[in-house]
Protein backbone atom coordinates (compact mmCIF):
# COMPACT_ATOMS: atom_id res chain seq x y z
CA UNK A 1 0.00 0.00 0.00
CA UNK A 2 1.35 3.33 -0.82
CA UNK A 3 1.55 6.70 1.95
CA UNK A 4 1.59 5.87 5.45
CA UNK A 5 3.14 2.28 7.15
CA UNK A 6 1.27 0.42 8.54
CA UNK A 7 1.26 -1.19 11.86
CA UNK A 8 1.79 -4.87 13.04
CA UNK A 9 2.05 -6.31 16.34
CA UNK A 10 4.19 -9.55 16.72
CA UNK A 11 3.23 -11.99 20.11
CA UNK A 12 6.75 -13.14 21.04
CA UNK A 13 10.58 -12.26 19.62
CA UNK A 14 11.59 -16.12 19.02
CA UNK A 15 13.50 -17.23 15.87
CA UNK A 16 9.95 -16.75 14.17
CA UNK A 17 8.76 -13.78 15.52
CA UNK A 18 12.11 -11.72 15.15
CA UNK A 19 12.27 -13.09 11.25
CA UNK A 20 8.94 -11.78 10.61
CA UNK A 21 9.54 -8.18 12.41
CA UNK A 22 12.55 -8.25 9.69
CA UNK A 23 11.01 -9.63 6.73
CA UNK A 24 7.78 -7.17 7.35
CA UNK A 25 9.99 -4.05 7.97
CA UNK A 26 11.09 -4.62 4.36
CA UNK A 27 7.63 -5.36 3.23
CA UNK A 28 7.01 -1.56 4.36
CA UNK A 29 5.33 -2.30 7.75
CA UNK A 30 5.81 -0.86 11.16
CA UNK A 31 6.64 -3.23 13.61
CA UNK A 32 6.29 -3.25 17.36
CA UNK A 33 7.53 -6.68 18.53
CA UNK A 34 6.36 -7.62 22.30
CA UNK A 35 8.27 -10.23 24.03
CA UNK A 36 6.82 -11.74 27.10
CA UNK A 37 9.83 -12.03 28.62
CA UNK A 38 11.69 -9.64 30.62
CA UNK A 39 15.38 -10.84 29.15
CA UNK A 40 16.13 -12.30 25.83
CA UNK A 41 17.93 -15.65 27.43
CA UNK A 42 20.48 -16.99 25.28
CA UNK A 43 18.91 -20.42 26.64
CA UNK A 44 18.91 -23.62 24.33
CA UNK A 45 21.67 -25.63 22.36
CA UNK A 46 22.24 -25.93 18.75
CA UNK A 47 19.92 -25.43 15.78
CA UNK A 48 20.80 -27.55 12.08
CA UNK A 49 19.78 -24.53 9.76
CA UNK A 50 19.01 -26.25 6.55
CA UNK A 51 19.44 -24.60 3.03
CA UNK A 52 15.34 -23.47 3.16
CA UNK A 53 16.14 -21.51 6.26
CA UNK A 54 19.38 -20.03 5.57
CA UNK A 55 18.34 -18.65 1.98
CA UNK A 56 16.01 -16.64 3.86
CA UNK A 57 18.37 -15.75 7.02
CA UNK A 58 21.14 -14.86 4.21
CA UNK A 59 18.62 -12.15 2.18
CA UNK A 60 17.70 -10.47 5.46
CA UNK A 61 22.31 -10.22 6.47
CA UNK A 62 21.70 -12.97 9.20
CA UNK A 63 24.32 -15.12 8.00
CA UNK A 64 26.74 -12.63 7.46
CA UNK A 65 26.04 -11.65 11.07
CA UNK A 66 26.38 -14.79 12.69
CA UNK A 67 29.95 -14.90 10.67
CA UNK A 68 32.12 -17.47 12.36
CA UNK A 69 30.04 -18.50 14.78
CA UNK A 70 28.09 -20.91 11.66
CA UNK A 71 29.44 -23.87 11.64
CA UNK A 72 29.16 -25.83 7.89
CA UNK A 73 29.20 -29.83 8.74
CA UNK A 74 30.95 -31.49 6.14
CA UNK A 75 27.98 -34.34 5.97
CA UNK A 76 25.69 -35.95 8.06
CA UNK A 77 26.50 -39.51 9.33
CA UNK A 78 24.30 -42.03 10.19
CA UNK A 79 25.65 -44.53 12.38
CA UNK A 80 23.99 -47.92 14.23
CA UNK A 81 23.95 -47.28 18.09
CA UNK A 82 24.87 -50.91 19.39
CA UNK A 83 28.06 -51.24 17.28
CA UNK A 84 28.38 -47.96 15.51
CA UNK A 85 28.17 -49.31 12.30
CA UNK A 86 27.80 -46.51 9.69
CA UNK A 87 24.46 -46.60 8.10
CA UNK A 88 24.81 -43.67 5.68
CA UNK A 89 26.69 -40.53 5.15
CA UNK A 90 25.63 -37.40 2.96
CA UNK A 91 27.52 -34.71 2.04
CA UNK A 92 26.82 -31.56 2.95
CA UNK A 93 29.48 -28.35 2.56
CA UNK A 94 29.74 -27.06 -0.65
CA UNK A 95 27.87 -30.19 -1.93
CA UNK A 96 24.89 -29.28 0.40
CA UNK A 97 25.54 -25.06 -1.85
CA UNK A 98 25.80 -26.78 -4.49
CA UNK A 99 22.33 -28.93 -4.68
CA UNK A 100 20.05 -26.33 -2.48
CA UNK A 101 21.40 -23.43 -3.54
CA UNK A 102 21.81 -22.36 -0.08
CA UNK A 103 24.33 -23.16 2.91
CA UNK A 104 23.69 -26.36 5.36
CA UNK A 105 25.04 -24.43 8.92
CA UNK A 106 24.45 -25.02 12.21
CA UNK A 107 24.26 -22.67 15.03
CA UNK A 108 23.82 -22.07 18.86
CA UNK A 109 20.07 -20.99 19.13
CA UNK A 110 21.69 -18.00 21.37
CA UNK A 111 23.80 -16.75 18.60
CA UNK A 112 21.31 -17.12 16.19
CA UNK A 113 19.21 -14.68 18.20
CA UNK A 114 21.70 -12.13 18.91
CA UNK A 115 22.36 -11.89 15.09
CA UNK A 116 18.67 -11.15 14.35
CA UNK A 117 18.46 -8.69 16.62
CA UNK A 118 21.63 -6.84 15.62
CA UNK A 119 19.67 -6.81 12.37
CA UNK A 120 16.45 -5.50 13.98
CA UNK A 121 18.73 -3.09 15.82
CA UNK A 122 19.49 -1.73 12.29
CA UNK A 123 15.96 -1.38 11.47
CA UNK A 124 13.92 1.96 12.54
CA UNK A 125 10.71 0.76 11.29
CA UNK A 126 10.89 -2.23 14.35
CA UNK A 127 10.36 -1.69 17.78
CA UNK A 128 11.11 -4.50 20.67
CA UNK A 129 9.76 -4.37 24.31
CA UNK A 130 10.25 -7.19 26.66
CA UNK A 131 8.27 -7.86 29.25
CA UNK A 132 4.95 -7.52 27.68
CA UNK A 133 3.03 -10.33 27.28
CA UNK A 134 0.44 -10.44 24.83
CA UNK A 135 -2.60 -10.93 26.20
CA UNK A 136 -5.36 -10.71 23.47
CA UNK A 137 -7.10 -8.48 21.23
CA UNK A 138 -10.60 -7.45 19.85
CA UNK A 139 -11.93 -5.12 16.99
CA UNK A 140 -12.35 -1.69 17.90
CA UNK A 141 -14.96 0.54 16.52
CA UNK A 142 -12.49 2.49 13.62
CA UNK A 143 -12.22 -1.25 12.59
CA UNK A 144 -8.47 -1.41 13.47
CA UNK A 145 -7.18 -4.15 16.50
CA UNK A 146 -6.97 -3.34 20.08
CA UNK A 147 -4.66 -5.31 21.75
CA UNK A 148 -3.77 -5.82 25.22
CA UNK A 149 -0.86 -6.45 26.84
CA UNK A 150 0.27 -7.18 30.71
CA UNK A 151 3.57 -5.12 31.54
CA UNK A 152 4.33 -6.20 35.00
CA UNK A 153 1.51 -5.30 37.07
CA UNK A 154 0.64 -2.80 33.86
CA UNK A 155 -2.41 -3.90 31.69
CA UNK A 156 -1.84 -1.55 28.66
CA UNK A 157 -3.43 -1.41 25.20
CA UNK A 158 -2.28 -0.84 21.63
CA UNK A 159 -3.89 -0.38 18.15
CA UNK A 160 -2.53 -1.76 15.10
CA UNK A 161 -3.55 -2.94 11.63
CA UNK A 162 -2.10 -6.68 12.29
CA UNK A 163 -1.27 -9.22 15.28
CA UNK A 164 0.78 -11.98 14.42
CA UNK A 165 0.77 -14.75 17.06
CA UNK A 166 4.56 -15.78 16.83
CA UNK A 167 4.48 -16.94 20.36
CA UNK A 168 5.59 -20.57 20.48
CA UNK A 169 4.14 -24.02 21.49
CA UNK A 170 1.63 -22.30 24.42
CA UNK A 171 0.22 -19.40 21.63
CA UNK A 172 -1.82 -16.76 23.80
CA UNK A 173 -3.29 -15.83 20.44
CA UNK A 174 -4.11 -19.47 18.94
CA UNK A 175 -5.65 -19.65 22.01
CA UNK A 176 -7.47 -16.65 21.43
CA UNK A 177 -8.56 -17.28 18.15
CA UNK A 178 -9.93 -20.40 19.23
CA UNK A 179 -7.42 -23.06 17.82
CA UNK A 180 -6.49 -24.74 21.10
CA UNK A 181 -4.50 -23.68 24.12
CA UNK A 182 -1.94 -25.51 26.03
CA UNK A 183 -4.39 -28.30 27.45
CA UNK A 184 -4.69 -29.72 24.08
CA UNK A 185 -0.98 -30.33 23.61
CA UNK A 186 -0.66 -33.89 23.28
CA UNK A 187 2.76 -35.39 25.03
CA UNK A 188 4.69 -37.57 22.44
CA UNK A 189 5.91 -39.97 24.99
CA UNK A 190 9.60 -38.84 24.23
CA UNK A 191 12.13 -36.67 26.08
CA UNK A 192 14.71 -34.47 24.46
CA UNK A 193 17.98 -34.56 26.62
CA UNK A 194 20.37 -31.62 25.56
CA UNK A 195 23.96 -30.96 26.94
CA UNK A 196 27.13 -28.44 25.43
CA UNK A 197 30.10 -30.07 25.85
CA UNK A 198 33.37 -28.58 26.14
CA UNK A 199 35.12 -30.15 23.19
CA UNK A 200 38.67 -30.63 25.16
CA UNK A 201 36.43 -33.13 26.31
CA UNK A 202 36.11 -35.67 23.97
CA UNK A 203 38.42 -37.64 21.14
CA UNK A 204 39.11 -35.98 18.19
CA UNK A 205 36.44 -38.69 16.21
CA UNK A 206 33.86 -36.86 18.43
CA UNK A 207 34.89 -33.22 17.20
CA UNK A 208 34.76 -33.71 13.98
CA UNK A 209 32.75 -31.39 11.56
CA UNK A 210 30.08 -33.33 11.13
CA UNK A 211 26.49 -33.64 11.82
CA UNK A 212 26.17 -37.03 13.38
CA UNK A 213 22.99 -39.40 14.24
CA UNK A 214 23.05 -42.41 15.75
CA UNK A 215 19.59 -44.76 15.92
CA UNK A 216 19.23 -46.95 18.70
CA UNK A 217 16.48 -49.15 20.30
CA UNK A 218 13.53 -46.29 21.69
CA UNK A 219 16.80 -43.48 20.92
CA UNK A 220 18.26 -41.74 18.98
CA UNK A 221 21.59 -39.06 19.04
CA UNK A 222 22.56 -36.06 17.21
CA UNK A 223 25.55 -34.50 17.61
CA UNK A 224 27.89 -31.86 15.84
CA UNK A 225 30.33 -29.17 17.09
CA UNK A 226 29.19 -25.27 17.65
CA UNK A 227 31.22 -22.08 17.46
CA UNK A 228 33.97 -22.61 15.18
CA UNK A 229 34.06 -26.03 17.26
CA UNK A 230 34.96 -25.02 20.66
CA UNK A 231 31.88 -27.03 22.02
CA UNK A 232 29.84 -30.16 21.38
CA UNK A 233 25.90 -30.15 21.34
CA UNK A 234 24.32 -33.15 21.80
CA UNK A 235 21.14 -33.78 21.67
CA UNK A 236 19.59 -37.73 23.19
CA UNK A 237 15.97 -37.93 22.03
CA UNK A 238 14.63 -40.71 24.29
CA UNK A 239 10.74 -42.73 24.45
CA UNK A 240 9.91 -41.95 28.15
CA UNK A 241 6.58 -41.86 29.14
CA UNK A 242 7.61 -41.27 32.68
CA UNK A 243 7.95 -37.00 32.67
CA UNK A 244 6.11 -36.59 36.36
CA UNK A 245 9.16 -34.67 37.08
CA UNK A 246 10.05 -32.13 34.28
CA UNK A 247 8.56 -28.72 34.07
CA UNK A 248 6.38 -29.04 31.03
CA UNK A 249 7.43 -25.38 29.53
CA UNK A 250 11.25 -25.52 29.85
CA UNK A 251 14.41 -26.09 28.22
CA UNK A 252 15.76 -26.38 31.63
CA UNK A 253 14.91 -29.40 33.21
CA UNK A 254 17.63 -30.96 35.14
CA UNK A 255 18.54 -34.18 33.90
CA UNK A 256 20.59 -36.38 35.99
CA UNK A 257 24.05 -37.79 34.02
CA UNK A 258 23.91 -41.24 35.54
CA UNK A 259 20.26 -41.90 34.89
CA UNK A 260 21.18 -40.48 30.78
CA UNK A 261 24.03 -42.65 30.93
CA UNK A 262 22.21 -45.55 31.60
CA UNK A 263 20.09 -44.87 28.57
CA UNK A 264 22.88 -46.17 26.33
CA UNK A 265 24.74 -48.10 28.83
CA UNK A 266 24.54 -51.06 25.65
CA UNK A 267 25.27 -48.14 22.57
CA UNK A 268 29.02 -48.33 20.81
CA UNK A 269 31.78 -46.89 23.09
CA UNK A 270 31.88 -43.49 21.06
CA UNK A 271 28.35 -42.73 21.84
CA UNK A 272 28.29 -43.79 25.61
CA UNK A 273 31.80 -41.25 25.75
CA UNK A 274 30.34 -37.90 24.05
CA UNK A 275 27.06 -39.26 26.70
CA UNK A 276 29.70 -39.59 29.80
CA UNK A 277 31.21 -36.38 29.29
CA UNK A 278 28.35 -33.90 29.25
CA UNK A 279 27.80 -33.00 32.77
CA UNK A 280 24.75 -30.42 32.48
CA UNK A 281 21.77 -32.36 30.49
CA UNK A 282 18.67 -30.25 30.10
CA UNK A 283 15.42 -32.18 29.05
CA UNK A 284 12.33 -31.01 27.50
CA UNK A 285 9.35 -33.07 26.95
CA UNK A 286 8.37 -32.96 23.37
CA UNK A 287 4.90 -32.32 22.44
CA UNK A 288 2.70 -31.67 19.24
CA UNK A 289 -0.69 -31.19 18.55
CA UNK A 290 -3.01 -31.80 15.67
CA UNK A 291 -3.05 -29.60 12.85
CA UNK A 292 -5.15 -26.60 13.16
CA UNK A 293 -8.02 -26.47 10.43
CA UNK A 294 -6.93 -22.67 10.01
CA UNK A 295 -4.46 -20.16 11.45
CA UNK A 296 -5.84 -16.40 10.84
CA UNK A 297 -9.20 -14.98 11.45
CA UNK A 298 -9.85 -11.05 10.25
CA UNK A 299 -6.14 -9.42 10.58
CA UNK A 300 -4.84 -11.73 13.15
CA UNK A 301 -2.42 -14.82 12.01
CA UNK A 302 0.26 -17.61 13.14
CA UNK A 303 3.48 -18.28 13.00
CA UNK A 304 5.78 -20.90 13.80
CA UNK A 305 5.30 -23.06 16.38
CA UNK A 306 2.50 -21.12 17.56
CA UNK A 307 1.22 -21.95 14.01
CA UNK A 308 2.68 -25.98 13.83
CA UNK A 309 4.00 -27.05 16.67
CA UNK A 310 6.65 -30.35 15.05
CA UNK A 311 8.74 -33.05 16.84
CA UNK A 312 12.43 -31.83 16.19
CA UNK A 313 13.43 -35.28 13.92
CA UNK A 314 12.99 -33.14 11.25
CA UNK A 315 15.11 -30.32 12.39
CA UNK A 316 12.84 -27.80 10.85
CA UNK A 317 10.74 -26.13 13.75
CA UNK A 318 12.89 -23.13 13.57
CA UNK A 319 13.22 -23.14 9.56
CA UNK A 320 9.52 -23.49 9.16
CA UNK A 321 8.98 -20.26 11.20
CA UNK A 322 11.64 -18.35 8.90
CA UNK A 323 9.62 -19.85 6.04
CA UNK A 324 6.47 -18.40 7.15
CA UNK A 325 7.89 -15.22 8.12
CA UNK A 326 8.94 -14.71 3.99
CA UNK A 327 6.02 -16.09 2.79
CA UNK A 328 3.76 -13.61 5.01
CA UNK A 329 5.54 -10.82 3.98
CA UNK A 330 5.52 -11.65 0.51
CA UNK A 331 1.67 -12.21 0.79
CA UNK A 332 0.99 -9.23 2.48
CA UNK A 333 3.05 -7.13 -0.28
CA UNK A 334 1.00 -8.67 -2.99
CA UNK A 335 -2.53 -7.95 -1.44
CA UNK A 336 -3.56 -4.66 -0.08
CA UNK A 337 -6.79 -6.49 2.19
CA UNK A 338 -4.77 -7.53 4.98
CA UNK A 339 -7.86 -10.87 5.41
CA UNK A 340 -6.92 -11.30 1.93
CA UNK A 341 -3.08 -11.91 2.27
CA UNK A 342 -3.60 -13.76 4.97
CA UNK A 343 -5.67 -16.03 3.38
CA UNK A 344 -3.21 -16.81 0.53
CA UNK A 345 -0.13 -16.69 3.41
CA UNK A 346 -2.18 -19.44 4.77
CA UNK A 347 -2.70 -21.24 1.63
CA UNK A 348 1.02 -20.71 0.99
CA UNK A 349 1.89 -22.18 3.96
CA UNK A 350 -0.21 -24.80 5.57
CA UNK A 351 0.55 -27.37 3.12
CA UNK A 352 3.89 -27.27 3.20
CA UNK A 353 4.06 -27.04 7.31
CA UNK A 354 1.55 -29.95 7.59
CA UNK A 355 3.69 -32.20 5.31
CA UNK A 356 7.03 -31.07 7.09
CA UNK A 357 4.90 -32.18 10.61
CA UNK A 358 3.64 -35.44 9.41
CA UNK A 359 6.84 -36.23 7.86
CA UNK A 360 8.42 -35.29 11.11
CA UNK A 361 6.39 -37.91 13.11
CA UNK A 362 6.91 -40.74 11.07
CA UNK A 363 10.40 -39.67 11.26
CA UNK A 364 10.70 -40.68 14.94
CA UNK A 365 9.05 -44.31 13.76
CA UNK A 366 12.10 -44.48 11.55
CA UNK A 367 14.17 -43.84 14.30
CA UNK A 368 13.45 -45.75 17.16
CA UNK A 369 12.59 -49.20 15.90
CA UNK A 370 13.98 -52.37 16.98
CA UNK A 371 14.76 -56.26 16.19
CA UNK A 372 14.23 -57.05 12.61
CA UNK A 373 12.30 -53.92 11.43
CA UNK A 374 15.27 -52.13 12.42
CA UNK A 375 17.36 -54.42 10.53
CA UNK A 376 15.26 -54.02 7.85
CA UNK A 377 15.98 -49.93 7.79
CA UNK A 378 19.59 -50.27 8.25
CA UNK A 379 19.84 -52.38 5.61
CA UNK A 380 17.35 -49.57 3.11
CA UNK A 381 19.98 -47.18 4.58
CA UNK A 382 23.25 -48.97 3.56
CA UNK A 383 22.16 -49.47 0.00
CA UNK A 384 20.36 -45.88 -0.64
CA UNK A 385 23.70 -44.43 -1.41
CA UNK A 386 24.35 -40.76 -0.55
CA UNK A 387 22.91 -39.01 -4.24
CA UNK A 388 19.41 -41.30 -3.33
CA UNK A 389 19.40 -40.20 0.46
CA UNK A 390 20.13 -36.36 -0.68
CA UNK A 391 17.45 -36.48 -3.48
CA UNK A 392 15.19 -37.13 -0.38
CA UNK A 393 15.58 -34.17 1.32
CA UNK A 394 14.87 -32.16 -2.54
CA UNK A 395 11.65 -31.37 -1.72
CA UNK A 396 12.48 -29.96 1.76
CA UNK A 397 15.93 -27.92 1.24
CA UNK A 398 15.60 -26.80 -2.17
CA UNK A 399 12.54 -25.28 -1.66
C1 LIG B 1 15.34 -30.78 21.07
C2 LIG B 1 14.97 -29.81 19.99
C3 LIG B 1 15.83 -29.62 18.91
C4 LIG B 1 15.48 -28.75 17.89
N1 LIG B 1 16.32 -28.59 16.84
C5 LIG B 1 15.96 -27.82 15.80
C6 LIG B 1 16.84 -27.67 14.67
O1 LIG B 1 17.93 -28.25 14.64
N2 LIG B 1 16.42 -26.88 13.63
C7 LIG B 1 15.21 -26.24 13.64
O2 LIG B 1 14.88 -25.55 12.66
N3 LIG B 1 14.38 -26.35 14.71
C8 LIG B 1 14.71 -27.11 15.77
N4 LIG B 1 13.90 -27.21 16.85
C9 LIG B 1 12.61 -26.49 16.86
C10 LIG B 1 12.77 -25.03 17.21
O3 LIG B 1 13.51 -24.85 18.41
C11 LIG B 1 11.39 -24.36 17.38
O4 LIG B 1 10.51 -24.88 16.44
C12 LIG B 1 11.52 -22.87 17.14
O5 LIG B 1 12.32 -22.30 18.15
C13 LIG B 1 10.14 -22.20 17.12
O6 LIG B 1 10.31 -20.82 17.00
P1 LIG B 1 9.09 -19.84 17.32
O7 LIG B 1 9.65 -18.46 17.09
O8 LIG B 1 7.87 -20.26 16.58
O9 LIG B 1 8.75 -20.07 18.85
P2 LIG B 1 9.65 -19.87 20.16
O10 LIG B 1 11.09 -20.06 19.87
O11 LIG B 1 9.03 -20.71 21.20
O12 LIG B 1 9.45 -18.33 20.52
C14 LIG B 1 8.24 -17.84 21.06
C15 LIG B 1 8.54 -16.55 21.83
O13 LIG B 1 7.30 -15.98 22.25
C16 LIG B 1 7.40 -15.55 23.60
N5 LIG B 1 6.03 -15.53 24.13
C17 LIG B 1 5.27 -16.57 24.56
N6 LIG B 1 4.03 -16.15 24.90
C18 LIG B 1 4.01 -14.81 24.66
C19 LIG B 1 3.00 -13.81 24.78
N7 LIG B 1 1.77 -14.11 25.22
N8 LIG B 1 3.31 -12.54 24.45
C20 LIG B 1 4.56 -12.22 24.00
N9 LIG B 1 5.55 -13.13 23.89
C21 LIG B 1 5.28 -14.41 24.17
C22 LIG B 1 8.32 -16.58 24.23
O14 LIG B 1 8.90 -16.08 25.43
C23 LIG B 1 9.34 -16.79 23.10
O15 LIG B 1 10.40 -15.85 23.17
C24 LIG B 1 14.23 -28.06 17.91
C25 LIG B 1 13.39 -28.22 19.01
C26 LIG B 1 13.74 -29.09 20.03
C27 LIG B 1 12.82 -29.29 21.18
Amino acid sequence: MAGSRREAVVAGAGIGGLTAALCLAQAGWSVAVHERSPVLEEFGAGLQLSPNATRILDRLGVVENLGGLALEPEALVVRRARDGGELARMALGPAALKRWRARYLVAHRGDLLRALLDRVALQPAIALTLDSAVRGFAKGPDGRLRIGMKRGPLSLETAADLLVGADGLRSAVRERLGLGGPKDLVFTGAVAWRALIDATRLPAALRRPDTNLWLGPRAHLVHYPLRGGAVVNAVLVVEDRRRDALDDDGWNNPGDPAVIGFEVSNWARPAAELIAAADDWRGWPLFDRPAAPHWSAGAVTLLGDAAHPMAPFLAQGAAQSIEDAAALAHCLLANDDIPTALGAYERARAPRAGRVQSEARRQAGFYHVRGAVALVRDMGLRLMGPDRLAARYDWLYGA
